[in-house]
């Protein structure tokens, strides 16, 4: 071949051995998400690139250089493969009305879109477990959300993840700090890069979280947001620590911790690792009482955070987690006209049994197919002749064990398979 094809530059294949780390992982959190009694919700992953600009803020990242966008060229629409998941879930929650009846608690996983320089931790296509809670107003939301992650971390077996958090306020606090904030700024405009001072008008309050070592001095005694907040933000801010307090789960106050979306109010929180290098946010979230007004819905307060899959999983490795093995328990082998017929019908009846069974297909010697069904990973083989599909038995040999390879007729066989898989759970100190 002159030329191989391959993915798009930052878009992941994740083959097999990976993928079913995916599924476990994806186990484990589907189970706490419906331990907390949130539903799924399925979005599309293109939208109309408008929503992504009143949803996210035109001066953000995102909205600025990291979209993939296009235009249908059927019918000329403006779309946008999805950077987020937020956005495309107020939009279906309005559209459909899902809040008639009440506040909700949603969830979705899947792909998202960002135009990145690729680099570990980063990518171009990654997932997302989103979770959203809207209609609730109250800090006992926001302290919930936070508290789960913490439950996450611990169902998955990991540590050294620490919890940041701050309040944003609300928009006019935001505004009075903006004011004083973009004089300061402006009276160091000689140490501010470029990107600061493009952000100075725009976005100032995400100089804030500049990385720059050069900007960090006067980034560090730039004036704080938490100072002009409210007494009603501060009571939203304490209701938020007094739970965690009592779930005793440690936090620190970053008052730079801004995000990187326009849409976040009062609390706003991640969960960072040293373990992972520069791309140590593993979740990060917080409330959005605007955003449903602001696309179209009546007011509603909500709150929500998202996982960063890869880094997620990066870490879950990093700390020494592997997949479970997940071959069948019996790899069929056989040989003869009658017996490949026969072999079928074993196959399919230890289904109706209840076990994970490879069929060998495609012919071979005895000795090759033995060989397939070592490198399976099954626990047993079945091998069938045409001389036992005569009798209606087959021959059950242990792949994994020393016993001797036995005839059992066909009726007895789940049974004898019970027996030995279950053996094998017992010698493990069983479950
Ligand atoms: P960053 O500051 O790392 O760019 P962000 O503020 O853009 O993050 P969010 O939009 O809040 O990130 O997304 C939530 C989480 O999704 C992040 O904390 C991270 O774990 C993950 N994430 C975001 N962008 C990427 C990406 N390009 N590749 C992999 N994971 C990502
Ligand atoms: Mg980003």
């Amino acid at each position: 071949m002159s030329q191989t094809l391959q993915a798009i530059r930052g878009m992941n294949d994740i083959l097999p051995d990976e993928a079913e780390l995916w599924e476990q992982f994806e186990e484990t959190v589907i189970d706490w998400l419906r331990a907390y009694a949130y539903r799924p919700i399925r979005m599309p992953l293109v939208e109309p690139t408008p929503l992504f600009a009143r949803a996210i803020g035109t001066a953000t990242d995102i909205v600025e250089k990291e979209m993939y966008s296009f235009v249908d060229s059927l019918n000329g629409e403006q779309l946008t493969l999805r950077p987020e998941g937020t956005a495309g879930c107020v939009r279906a929650v309005l559209e459909h009305n899902l809040l008639y009846d009440g506040a909700k608690r949603l969830y979705y996983l899947g792909p998202m879109f960002r135009h990145e320089r690729p680099q570990k931790g980063r990518y171009r296509q990654f997932h997302q477990i989103g979770v959203e809670a809207m209609g609730f107003a109250g800090p006992d939301i926001d302290a919930e959300q936070i508290l789960m992650c913490q439950r996450l971390w611990d169902d998955l077996g990991l540590a050294d993840i620490r919890l940041e958090i701050n309040s944003l306020g609300q928009t006019e606090e935001r505004q009075k700090h903006r004011a004083d904030l973009v004089a300061y700024l402006e009276e160091h405009a000689e140490v501010l890069d470029a990107d600061a001072r493009r952000r100075l008008q725009s976005n100032p309050l995400r100089i804030l979280d500049s990385k720059n070592p050069a900007m960090q001095e006067i980034v560090e005694a730039a004036p704080k947001l938490i100072e002009y907040l409210g007494e009603e933000s501060l009571a939203h801010f304490a209701g938020v620590q007094a739970l965690l307090k009592d779930a005793g789960i440690p936090y620190r106050i970053n008052p730079r911790l801004v995000r990187g979306l326009d849409y976040y109010n009062l609390t706003v929180f991640e969960w960072v690792t040293d373990q992972l290098g520069s791309q140590g946010t593993v979740c990060a979230g917080g409330r959005y009482d605007g955003l449903i007004a602001q696309l179209g819905g009546k007011t509603q307060p909500a709150c929500g955070f998202a996982i960063g899959v890869e880094r997620l999983l990066a870490l879950w490795k990093e700390q020494g987690h592997v997949a479970a093995s997940v071959g069948p328990d019996v790899y069929v082998v056989h040989q003869g006209e009658q017996a490949a017929r026969f072999a079928f019908r074993v196959a399919e009846a230890l289904r109706d049994a209840g076990f994970a069974l490879q069929l060998h297909c495609g012919g071979g010697s005895f000795k090759a197919q033995m060989k397939r069904a070592d490198a399976s990973g099954a626990e047993l083989a079945v091998i069938i002749g045409d001389i036992e599909a005569a009798a209606n038995e087959v021959s059950l040999k242990p792949l994994r064990a020393t016993a001797e390879q036995r005839r059992v007729p066909f009726d007895q066989l789940a049974e004898a398979i019970g027996e030995l898989l279950f053996e094998e759970e017992d010698e493990d100190g069983g479950i």
